[in-house]
């Protein structure tokens, strides 16, 4: 057998002749712990092939991590570059890559320092890790989490999540969580105890159907974490990421807001659109817990390699640099008010909800049922809870591609 040797450009353009069609394997050889629909094979930019050759409009963004659209050539160079230098070495090294990534966050986000893991799931599991250990010797590790978010399928992460579907069958969960209404202050102060550790919200809740956190809510936590002493935790793996145009979402949700420009949330987690596609996860940690963990206090194999580290510097240069913060602004305001505007004619249309590329239509009818439809339409979202359709765009998206989407839209539902 000869090797061949191709650059990125090259395998773009190879159509890979389909030896056998995925469903069958997967119906044999994978775990059915998802609800799948088409077999992909390929995609560029807002769009994804499927094996039957149709091409669909991808607005649902590999579930909020395809920022860059699909084969966008910056990540490929990236890839090719870094991986020509130092795939991994463990986190027994210092490297550029991870080094410079982790002063990339803070500079977007505050004083601290970064944790570098794998997925969302593993940011939240250090969040949550980091506020029993701050609160250890004072006897706080409760977390409060908010009734219909969502942090995750781990251990912790099913535990902190405030929905039962998630739970179910997987009883005896981790101890030491609370839930309570999202977006009420008072259900928080009241759920605060000499046991507490933590309160951890989503700032716009993704799973549950698109719900922004208002700035009172906000701004209120914050005061209580500090009245308390107890850290205030943020899940931004699906509104962050410069999703809503800010790096972080409550950047975006209290930009004007009298008082708010100092606040800070003590650890945030981030992951999804962070590596545009790559798997990586971060926890920022604020700087009064920035030493919390010491060596062989936490760690991960494959956290924060240089490969990994190295397409998510890539991706923020990209966003920064082609001003794609502000596009996704510009792009996801002219669908949601497209949205609007066809609900007098579409009474299947109950709400719209959310902010530049986290936007959610509320229907009358299940939301899977409307997602199936869409797709059949050639048009891909992502069902939430509350009836809503998840438009989760790429940043690189065009106003043409949004129009389209809109008279997709109209013709399906
Ligand atoms: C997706 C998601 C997670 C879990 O991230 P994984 O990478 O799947 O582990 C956690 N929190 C929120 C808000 C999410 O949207």
């Amino acid at each position: 057998m000869s090797i061949v040797r191709m650059n990125v450009a090259d395998f773009a353009a190879v159509q890979a002749p389909s030896v056998e069609a995925a469903r069958p394997l997967y119906d044999r050889y994978v775990v059915p712990s998802y609800a799948r629909s088409l077999s992909v094979t390929r995609g560029s930019g807002s769009w994804l092939w499927a094996e039957d050759g149709r091409r669909y409009l991808d607005l649902g963004g590999g579930v909020a991590v395809n920022c860059l659209g699909h084969a966008h050539p910056r990540i490929g160079q990236a890839l090719q570059q870094q991986a020509a230098l130092l795939v991994h070495a463990s986190n027994l090294y210092h490297h550029a890559p991870q080094g410079e990534l982790a002063r990339k966050i803070v500079n977007l986000t505050g004083p601290g320092k970064v944790f570098f893991c794998n997925s969302g799931a593993e940011a939240n599991e250090t969040l949550i890790k980091l506020a029993r250990r701050a609160g250890h010797d004072r006897g706080r590790f409760e977390v409060i989490t908010a009734l219909n978010s969502f942090h995750g399928r781990t251990f912790a992460g099913i535990s902190a999540t405030g929905q039962q579907k998630v739970k179910d069958s997987f009883e005896p969960l981790l101890p030491g969580f609370v839930h309570v209404p999202y977006n009420d202050l008072a259900a928080v102060e009241a759920a605060i105890t000499p046991r507490t550790a933590a309160v951890l919200i989503e700032g716009i809740q993704g799973e549950g159907g698109i719900h922004p956190a208002t700035p009172d809510y906000l701004l209120g936590l914050r005061a209580l974490a500090d009245k308390h002493r107890i850290l205030l935790l943020w899940d931004g793996v699906q509104c962050g990421c410069f999703r809503t145009g800010r790096f972080h979402s409550y950047q975006t949700l209290l930009a004007d807001v009298p008082g708010a420009a100092a606040f800070l949330p003590d650890g945030i987690a981030m992951a999804k659109s962070l590596g545009g596609g790559f798997p990586i996860g971060a926890a920022w940690i604020a700087e009064p817990y920035q030493d919390v963990f010491q060596p062989g206090t936490h760690g991960s194999t494959f956290g924060g390699t240089p490969l990994a580290c190295a397409v998510a510097l890539a991706v923020l240069d990209e966003i920064e640099s082609k001003g794609l913060d502000r596009n996704v602004v510009a792009m996801g305001g002219r669908l949601a008010d497209g949205l609007r505007a066809l609900m007098p004619e579409k009474p299947l249309i109950t709400g719209v909800r959310g902010m530049a590329g986290m936007v959610g239509l509320i229907v009358r009818e299940d939301a899977p049922g409307a997602c199936v439809r869409l797709r059949e339409a050639g048009l891909l979202t992502v069902p939430a809870g509350g009836n809503a359709l998840r438009f989760l765009l790429p940043y690189t998206v065009t106003a043409d591609e949004i129009d389209e989407a809109l008279r997709l839209v109209r013709g399906a539902l």
